[in-house]
């Protein structure tokens, strides 16, 4: 039921954003409605809606502060909140920070933030610093468990406003989780793969994650492919800077 809601929010808004895109105004907001949205994960919790009135990630940064809005605040030692350049024309998404990540504050610097790096300078001829690489959610769940769907829903209107500040062409997911948080709904991440999407209107190509690399090096062949699609269409894009 709960993904269920999910699926049919996350559809709403995808043709939401192309009616806008065919230049209809947005629809009227019914009266009473404010930033937080209904508890959709039944778990009590109230999530905020994108933090609209925030204008850059510097003031989105700001505007998440010392988050507590969820129990991932309790073993945190820092926020993770993502990193490179803010006019990317390619975003990463993880699932969410590690042990490392989270002793340091910064996203993929642990053995698959290493290889992840490997594949964008060496596979991609990109410098990591022209992408930009987050998470799903911010702070590390404990003992590398799979984020909750309620921990979830929490932090994703602040990866939406990333997102829509960054105005990427190109968004690249890692991993099962990463996707699934996206879609609003379970992923098979071996067979839906490889395929590319649209996500807030942006193509979005899910592929491997690399700590599922480190284990399975067969798996390196499928994301090579998913890579050179990626910069097949970069490349189609055709703007400088990435
Ligand atoms: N795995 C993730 O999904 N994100 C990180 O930042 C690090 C490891």
């Amino acid at each position: 039921m709960e993904n269920e809601v999910r699926n049919i929010v996350t559809h709403l808004r995808e043709w939401l954003e192309a009616y806008q895109e065919m230049g209809f105004a947005p629809p009227p907001v019914p009266a009473g409605r404010s930033s937080m949205e209904a508890d959709v994960s039944g778990t009590g919790a109230v999530h905020e809606s994108e933090p609209e009135g925030t204008p850059s990630l510097e003031a989105l940064r700001d505007h998440i502060g010392d988050c507590r809005r969820c129990r991932l605040h309790e073993g945190r030692n820092h926020l993770v909140f993502g990193e490179g350049a803010p006019n990317a024309r390619l975003v990463f998404i993880g699932e969410g920070p590690g042990r490392e990540e989270d002793l340091a504050g910064r996203p993929f610097v642990g053995e698959a933030g290493r290889l992840l790096t490997r594949i964008i300078e060496n596979g991609m001829r990109l410098k990591r610093g022209d992408v930009y690489i987050c998470n799903v959610v911010k702070c590390r769940p404990p003992g590398n468990r799979d984020p909750e769907t309620d921990e979830t829903a929490t932090c994703l209107p602040f990866l939406e406003r990333q997102i829509r500040l960054i105005k990427p062409e190109v968004i690249c997911t890692l991993g099962r989780v990463a996707a699934g948080s996206l879609a609003g709904r379970e992923f098979k991440i071996t067979m839906e793969r490889g395929k590319w999407r649209t996500w807030m209107g942006i193509a979005w190509m899910p592929t491997y994650h690399p700590a599922y690399l480190l284990r399975n090096p067969a798996a390196k062949r499928p994301v090579w492919a998913d890579v050179q699609e990626i910069m097949r269409k970069l490349n189609e894009g055709g703007r400088k800077n990435v």
